[in-house]
């Protein structure tokens, strides 16, 4: 059984911390709530990826 590539482990991150060594280049960065997006890239069927984002306090994607 597969699970969905939709199911991203944002457990791996390091919440509420600018230290996080999962994220990458860029991030995280500073959310306007006053919390921390992370990043995660997915790699999709036939070469492609694309970047997903949540802040870890308000939990919605960064808007940019
Ligand atoms: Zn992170
Ligand atoms: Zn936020």
């Amino acid at each position: 059984m597969s699970q969905p590539s939709s199911a991203i482990d944002w457990d791996r991150h390091a919440s509420h911390s600018r230290a996080c060594t999962q994220c990458g280049t860029g991030y995280p960065r500073p959310c306007a709530c006053g919390g921390e997006v992370h990043r995660e890239v997915m790699t999709l069927p036939g070469g492609g990826y694309i970047q997903l984002t949540r802040c870890d306090t308000c939990l919605t994607p960064d808007g940019r």
